[in-house]
């Protein structure tokens, strides 16, 4: 579903000293409660789009909303899993945190599967903390959720993907969270979930 020609590369919501950036509307899963299904954009921002910023474009859309010293955190979040863009996230890291201010990557934890590469070391330096989709307790629900798009890995390897990266992020981040969307969980998989982040040494957070 793509409306509109040139998507919005950032975008404030709630928060205005939080920067939210938005490089492709690509993404290896295709969740039940995302929340492209049911709007075009957020914070009044159209995040559809069939032209992705290069690093000029980026940077001009920041400079025009204040410049990176206008922020105190920039959000790689938008309506695609950010990792596609790698070239982005490591190219525009220092120009971003000139001002001081800090990067958070939300991810599907899906990168090494995008790139065929473990992702860690080059997202250590570039990113400060990272919040990662767990999004179930287990495989099975985990899949009837986020439906995977790609066919030609068997679909537990999308859940097994995700379950290394978030395991394994605390060695390269400041601060690591796992989230679920509470809506559409029973209280007992909520439950479950936050157990097994808690064992996996991360943060848990109910979105
Ligand atoms: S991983 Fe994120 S962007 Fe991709 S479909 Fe799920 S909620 Fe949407």
């Amino acid at each position: 579903m793509i409306n509109s020609p040139v998507m919005d590369y950032v975008y404030t919501y709630g928060d205005p000293s939080r920067l939210y950036l938005n490089g492709t509307n690509r993404c290896t899963n295709q969740c039940r409660f995302c929340v492209r299904c049911n709007c075009e954009g957020l914070g009044g921002a159209s995040l559809w789009g069939d032209t992705e910023p290069d690093l000029d474009a980026m940077s001009r859309a920041i400079a025009e909303r204040g410049g990176a010293a206008a922020y105190s955190e920039f959000i790689w979040c938008g309506f695609g899993e950010p990792t596609y863009r790698l070239d982005l996230i490591t190219g525009i890291a220092d120009y971003l945190r000139s001002g001081g201010a800090a990067i958070r990557l939300n991810t599907n934890g899906h990168g090494a599967l995008i790139h065929g590469r473990d992702l860690l070391p080059e997202l250590s330096p570039v990113i400060d903390g990272v919040n990662v989709s767990l999004n179930a307790p287990d495989c099975e629900r985990y899949l009837a959720l986020c439906q995977p798009v790609a066919t030609h890995l068997p679909p537990e390897r999308y859940w097994e993907e995700m379950l290394d990266f978030l395991s394994r992020a605390p060695d390269y981040f400041e601060s690591v969270q796992a989230s679920v969307v509470g809506s559409v969980l029973t209280r007992a998989e909520i439950d479950a979930s936050a157990e097994l982040a808690a064992r996996l040494g991360v943060g848990f957070r109910i979105r």
